[in-house]
């Protein structure tokens, strides 16, 4: 191909749209927010584009790409025709890049910065500047389809749920019967409230708490879910904390297992792209045998197809989701 330059640039960003809205056709879905280009994954390093709704979020996380700002953002214009484009300074740009800058509007309505996307059917207030990342967690869509088929008329535990991407579609698509939904984020949680009040959904538990101290509360009151998911944030950012940071996969998914009912549904994440798909399973397998409890491997899954991987560069695939059944006969009492 020719060399690095403008062109090259932007035919790439021009392929990495046209995957998204010809091949996989989301524009036509029940889906508005998905992502566009996926760096490494789309040829296109440091580079992070996502549509919610009526607006791009954009990351020039490298030097390297910040230079061809100009050219990815004609060509996203002119093919997206965003109502705004919002910039995000990721942790890792000023960190390891030393990039600076201020998160905020960039192009179109400078004060639409809370906007409402549709993902699978149902509708999420997404704050486009304030927000996790870029707002909203697109890279789980398909799991979250999944998930929410194995719910119905389950009592369900949604840890780590920010606004509720998956709380809400446990009840919507799935039936689930009742669900509860903890996170650390008081605002986040106040977005999962209202979204579930404009959807009519009543079924929701929103519980602002650390999650590891409420599943020791829940365990030792007895209390039992029949499907639990746990899709905590990157814990493991460097190789050099890999060990550390299994552990802590492992006390939290051992505390997730423990208030498993017999016969529950276990889902679990990762999105620590330093954690192998080998590593987790192990890791979820001893949190199994911690909790005294077998389990039954149903689904691997990962990112959704606008999260490509441009072979072999294995690490855009960062996100790891694994269900499985979990039996409790065994489970000894005395332990947690
Ligand atoms: N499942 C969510 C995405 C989770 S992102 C979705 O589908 O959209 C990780 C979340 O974990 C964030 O919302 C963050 O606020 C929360 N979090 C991080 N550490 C936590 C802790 N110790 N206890 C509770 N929540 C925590």
């Amino acid at each position: 191909e020719a060399p690095v330059g403008d062109e090259l640039i932007a035919r790439r960003v021009d392929r990495a749209i046209s995957l998204r809205v010809g091949t996989l056709r989301l524009d036509e879905s029940d889906t508005d927010a998905f992502r566009v280009i996926h760096a490494e994954g789309d040829g296109l390093p440091g580079l992070i584009v996502d549509q919610m709704g009526d607006v791009l979020v954009c990351c020039f996380d490298s030097l390297g790409m910040r230079r061809f700002r100009d050219v990815v953002l004609g060509v996203l214009k002119e093919r997206l025709q965003p109502r705004t484009i919002v910039e995000r300074f990721s942790r890792m740009a000023r960190e390891e890049e030393g990039i600076e800058g201020t998160d905020g509007v960039i192009d179109g309505d400078e004060d639409h910065v809370v906007t409402t996307i549709r993902e699978l059917g149902i509708e999420h207030t997404v704050n486009v500047l304030l927000g996790q990342k870029t707002g909203y967690f697109t890279d789980q869509r398909d799991n979250r389809l999944f998930l929410s088929g194995l719910a119905k008329g389950r009592r369900c535990l949604d840890a780590f749920c920010y606004t509720g991407g998956f709380a809400l579609a446990f009840e919507k698509i799935g039936g689930a019967e009742h669900v509860v939904a903890v996170d650390s984020s008081q605002p986040a949680l106040d977005v999962l409230s209202e979204d579930a009040a404009r959807a009519g959904l009543t079924h929701q538990e929103p519980i602002k708490a650390n999650v590891l101290r409420h599943l020791d509360h829940a365990a030792k009151a007895s209390e039992r879910f029949g499907l639990v998911n746990l899709d905590p944030p990157k814990i493991v950012r460097r190789s050099k904390d890999l060990t550390k940071g299994l552990r802590l996969y492992h006390e939290i998914n051992t505390k997730g297992l423990s208030v498993c009912e017999d016969g529950a549904i276990f889902a679990t994440s990762s999105c620590s792209g330093t954690v192998s798909a080998d590593d987790f399973e192990r890791m979820v397998a001893q949190a199994a045998f911690t909790a005294g409890v077998r389990v039954q491997l149903i689904h691997a899954g990962g990112a959704g197809a606008d999260h490509p991987v441009l072979v072999p560069h294995d690490r855009s695939r960062y996100l790891k989701f694994r269900a499985y059944r979990v039996f409790t006969l065994h489970r000894s009492n005395t332990g947690k």
